[in-house]
């Protein structure tokens, strides 16, 4: 096969990304180790993305939107922040009756992605190739899977997930930040109405989330320590129910688990380099931040659509795609999108889990002083629904 880009990993930054090449002219290939069946049906991994207006748009673009079925599409209009017993809430509106953004099941978002991506004649999809080796070969590269198949393209890019084989084979390096911590996500029934209102609270102890889906029913995530969170995970569902109940103080009135609990492990990375000869890095190969400030995808997304943005002004104009001048412009704009949010989420992460008295007094001071202060909470409802910008 004679292609101009592989794209390593069909997860949905990979797909997108392949979209967004095709329509810039390119021929790819996605090359995913799991088979067809995990893209074209995957299963429901616990995951609600909740995407900025900007990743909407992104999405509509590639023709990904229009593939998710409408009855999965939870829209957000306002956001609760809560510290501590949960006294004084600090609220985000969108202005208007307008919306903050929206949820979407990760399962979803993957299967519109690879249906998006397999009706494109310019993108082959490649399931079982588990890519074991990269060597670079004159003007381009050569991929190597395990078994028979190896490719040369102009480009290889990594996107297979945050603990990137890819990243490693490059030697690449990566900061990573082990946060010591679990996530347990579920969908639950509750009592009271939810008002599409998605909520964070950072207890003492715990970290609970209620993200809003249908009438009666959000999706759950509670982050403890792991041994505590697998203890949870563990409890018989009506025990658990039960469980969650005490936690959320009674809020929601009584409460029943719907389907499975998922548990991920909190580990943030950040490559110390978004590129390499002929390679570059998308998605969370390149950046895989803590749920918490929930912009993982959204970053994967606007990396997907900043590299294909290069590389068809690079086409266009007659330049070589693979060449350090055009993946330097990559790598620097990708670089400035997401530096400044990835610290602030480690640090917004660190002090919202430590219960120490003087991070208490700090942690209620910021929240106080944000709830009195309307442009702040402006601008965090406008961030949220920013149209971010290619670098
Ligand atoms: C609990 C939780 C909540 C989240 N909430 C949000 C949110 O609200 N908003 C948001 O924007 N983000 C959120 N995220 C982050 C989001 O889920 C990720 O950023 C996104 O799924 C990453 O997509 P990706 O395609 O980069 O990687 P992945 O989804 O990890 O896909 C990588 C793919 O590469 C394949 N692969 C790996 N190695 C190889 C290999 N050697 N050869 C071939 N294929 C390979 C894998 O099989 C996989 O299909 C959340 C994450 C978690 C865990």
């Amino acid at each position: 096969m004679q292609l101009d880009v592989a794209v390593v990993g069909g997860g949905p930054a990979g797909l997108c990304l392949a979209s967004a090449l095709a329509d810039a002219g390119l021929e790819v290939a996605v090359l995913e180790r799991q088979p067809l069946l995990a893209l074209a049906e995957p299963a429901d991994d616990g995951r609600e993305i909740a995407l900025t207006r900007a990743s909407r748009e992104r999405l509509e673009r590639l023709g990904v939107w229009s593939r998710i079925d409408p009855g999965y599409i939870h829209p957000l209009r306002a956001a609760r922040v809560m510290d501590g017993r949960g006294k004084r809430p600090m609220e985000i509106e969108a202005p208007g009756r307008g919306v903050l953004g929206h949820l979407v099941s990760n399962a979803q978002i993957l299967r519109a992605a690879f249906d998006a991506a397999s009706a494109r004649p310019g993108v082959q999809i490649v399931n079982h190739a588990d890519v074991q080796d990269i060597a670079v070969e004159g003007n381009g590269v050569r991929l190597h899977c395990a078994g028979e198949l190896s490719l040369r393209v102009r480009l290889a890019v990594a996107a297979d997930s945050r603990f990137s084989a890819m990243r490693r084979l490059l030697g690449i390096g990566a900061r990573m930040r082990d946060f010591g911590r679990s996530m347990l996500v579920c969908r639950m029934a509750h009592e009271q109405p939810h008002r599409q209102e998605a909520w964070e609270w950072f207890g003492y102890g715990q970290t609970l989330a209620l993200l809003p889906l249908w009438e009666g029913q959000s999706s759950v995530v509670l982050t403890l320590p792991h041994h505590l969170a697998q203890a949870m995970q563990d409890l018989p569902p009506d025990e658990f129910a039960r469980a969650m109940q005490e936690r959320f103080e009674h809020r929601l009135g009584a409460m029943h688990l719907l389907g499975e609990r998922h548990l991920y492990p909190l580990v943030g990375t950040y490559a110390r380099r978004f590129v390499a000869t002929r390679c570059a890095l998308v998605g969370d190969a390149a950046v895989g931040m803590h749920p918490v400030t929930a912009h993982g995808f959204n970053f994967g997304l606007q990396s997907a659509e900043t590299l294909a943005s290069h590389l068809r002004a690079a086409r266009q104009s007659g330049r070589d795609i693979g060449s350090p001048h055009v993946l330097a412009a990559y790598e620097q704009a990708h670089r400035r999108a997401t530096a400044p949010l990835y610290l602030a989420t480690g640090l917004i992460a660190s002090l919202y889990t430590d219960d120490r008295p003087p991070a208490r007094l700090l942690r209620g001071a910021l929240i106080g002083a944000a709830r009195r202060l309307p442009p702040f909470r402006q601008l965090v409802a406008a961030h949220l629904m920013r149209h971010a910008r290619i670098g």
